[in-house]
């Protein structure tokens, strides 16, 4: 499909990203790589510089709203702006983003395990982007139901920690519907759903 930007006249593309392409695009153009968003539209289309930088110009980093103007009422992906008609990719926050990750960070409560050798451990983050990019799409979720990434773990927060997130029937109802995660992670007080194995660097947790 061709559509022409009313704003700036250019013509769009219609890009099929799979959810794995879809979350490194948007995630390097949310955090202004915008220079390495344009090299992988390159690379994985076989597209010119000059298409691709169009692309890239034309996806907006918040769900909803408008590169160009105030607008914040997108409703759909690609989508044109009612208010200055400007074309906008307008992609869906991805379901396992940042904000999950800082929530699941803040739930882990390591002294509370009963385990003598992690007191005082605390959680300095875990990692949006997981080893492998693939493991975030559909099938994957409902076929092998867990993502494996970082997480920095330790006493003083910085031991790197191979984290497996492990994914209940709510959490993946949720991630099939587009919904977020952050609703699927047990409570602080519940100790069941963190297995940890300081020795090994591993620590595993369940979501519901
Ligand atoms: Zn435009
Ligand atoms: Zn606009």
């Amino acid at each position: 499909m061709k559509l022409n930007c009313k704003k700036c006249g250019n013509e769009i593309n219609e890009l099929n990203l799979s959810e794995e392409q879809k979350f490194e695009i948007w995630g390097m153009v949310k955090q202004d790589l915008k220079l390495f968003a344009v090299k992988k539209i390159i690379d994985d289309f076989g597209i010119s510089h000059k298409e691709a930088k169009v692309i890239i110009s034309h996806i907006n980093s918040e769900y909803g709203k408008c590169n160009r103007c105030e607008n914040d009422e997108l409703e759909s992906e690609n989508t044109e702006c009612q208010k200055c008609g400007a074309f906008n990719y307008n992609f869906k926050e991805p379901v396992f983003n940042s904000e999950f990750c800082s929530h699941l960070e803040y739930r882990l409560d390591f002294n509370n395990l009963g385990i003598e050798s992690v007191q005082g451990f605390w959680c300095d983050g875990v990692d949006c982007f997981p080893y492998d990019l693939k493991s975030l799409s559909k099938e994957n979720i409902e076929k092998n139901k867990s993502i494996v990434t970082r997480a920095w773990i330790g006493k003083g927060g910085q031991g790197i920690y191979e984290m497996k997130i492990k994914f209940g029937k709510q959490s993946v109802d949720n991630y099939k519907n587009g919904l977020s995660l952050i609703e699927c992670i047990p409570k602080r007080e519940n100790r069941n759903w963190i297995k940890i194995e300081p020795e090994n660097k591993r620590i595993q947790v369940s979501l519901k």
